[in-house]
């Protein structure tokens, strides 16, 4: 007897009642036999390829378009994901290769119209990444230096735990026993650091009474996304303490990966209720334009166009907040570029991809320059500053600014 299901997964398309088979207990699991009657679903049909009732047959995998080849592909993918289930196949370095040339940033995914592969594919994807490393194929060799630095200093730039607050400037108002704190993250307070100053100079602005922990290290991020889940959950247990024994009841974050790590890893990946309610920046602010504590007084004469980034997009259905503080500040005209929300192009930083595979990286995120250009904007703004990095280290010729969201915020009050 086949069991009725009903998949509706909001901004998704998805939205209709199909079939499983009653022995598939299909919630999120990261083992992959849970799934193993799941990936023979897929019909090869190459829809995770472009967007989806797309007149352009707009591209979305970078990891397809850049190896060339169906392997890199989702339907690629799932083939060697059953081939590797059911001793098809052995572990080896080029077949890891291609499961790391992945920037898990599931467009592929939102595409497909199987509903099993489109709600778990994503589970599958990283569980690869997880039994790669264990038969020894993972993580890439750069990624596994980055994650000796984090173990010990807490950030993956190579950089000194020590100097982790040195972009805090002294006109920065700190409150010792606040309950509200802000997570900065290893991108903004190393490579970013005009976000981590825009951040804690709105959040003064707005009065709001909060502290950043000197303690705080890397959310663990880059460890988990390359498969390297039990170091992960070392570093996520670390700060949960520290940010408990701190009695902190409310996080901000300005990186979209700290902020998916906090409120999605944490608690449905490791099993650590913190209780610790997480916004990502965009989301605090629209809530206070709501609620009418915050207007913007400064205009602003710029185009801009918005890039969503993945681990607040695709992963955790944020394309709204956003939007929605952009067209609050006076003066921006926001210009959508063609790949939008469920659908953009991802920058090509994430999930391990610019530290070992930096040709496919490079390869991304100018096609999504491009694509920004094409909108005749003056900025291309994401709220992430791993996007933001990522950008700037690919703009030529100065013909588009990159920003972060938080700067233009910061500049409208
Ligand atoms: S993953 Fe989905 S869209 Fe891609 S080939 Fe398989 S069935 Fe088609
Ligand atoms: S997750 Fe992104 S890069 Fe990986 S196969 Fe899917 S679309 Fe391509």
């Amino acid at each position: 007897m086949a069991k009725r299901r009903i998949r509706n997964i909001p901004g998704t398309g998805i939205s209709k009642i199909t079939l499983a088979h009653e022995n598939q207990k299909l919630e999120r699991h990261q083992d992959l036999t849970h799934y193993e009657n799941t990936f023979f679903q897929c019909g090869k049909c190459g829809t995770c390829r472009t967007v989806y009732k797309d007149a352009y047959w707009s591209k979305v995998c970078p990891s397809g378009e850049f190896g060339g080849f169906e392997a890199y592909y989702l339907g690629g993918k799932n083939l060697l994901t059953w081939a590797i289930t059911t001793d098809k196949l052995k572990w080896s370095e080029n077949l890891a290769k291609i499961f790391y040339q992945c920037s898990v940033c599931m467009a592929c995914i939102q595409q497909c119209q199987i509903p099993e592969i489109h709600s778990f594919a994503g589970e599958w994807l990283m569980a690869m990444r997880q039994e790669a490393v264990k038969a020894g194929y993972g993580p890439m060799p750069e990624q596994a230096k980055y994650t000796d630095h984090v173990m010990t200093e807490k950030n993956p730039y190579m950089e000194k735990n020590e100097d982790r607050l040195e972009w805090l400037p002294s006109h920065i108002k700190l409150s010792s026993d606040a309950k509200l704190a802000y997570f900065v993250g290893c991108t903004s307070s190393y490579r970013e650091k005009e976000v981590a100053i825009a951040t804690a100079e709105i959040l003064n602005k707005l009065n709001v009474d909060f502290t950043i922990l000197e303690k705080e290290g890397c959310c663990g991020s880059p460890v988990y996304m390359t498969g390297q889940t039990e170091k992960a959950k070392k570093l996520a247990q670390k700060n949960v303490d520290i940010f408990k024994d701190a009695g902190i009841e409310q996080i901000i974050t300005s990186c979209a990966g700290c902020y998916r790590t906090w409120k999605d890893i944490y608690p449905n990946k490791f099993g650590l209720d913190h209780g610790i309610e997480i916004s990502h920046l965009p989301q605090f602010i629209r809530k206070k334009l709501k609620s009418g504590e915050l207007k913007f007084n400064n205009k602003i004469d710029m185009k801009i166009t918005y890039h969503d980034p993945c681990h607040i997009g695709r992963h955790m259905g944020i394309y709204k907040a956003p939007r929605d503080v952009i067209q609050d500040i006076p003066g921006i005209e926001l210009i959508e570029m063609t790949r939008n929300r469920h659908n953009a192009w991802c920058c090509g930083s994430g999930g391990g991809v610019r530290s070992s595979f930096k040709d496919l990286s490079a390869f991304a995120a100018s096609e999504r320059i491009e694509e920004a250009k094409e909108t005749k904007a003056n900025a291309l703004v994401s709220c992430c500053p791993f996007c933001l990095n990522q950008f700037k280290s690919n703009i030529e010729n100065g013909e588009i600014q990159a920003m972060d969201l938080s700067e233009l915020i910061n500049k409208a009050l």
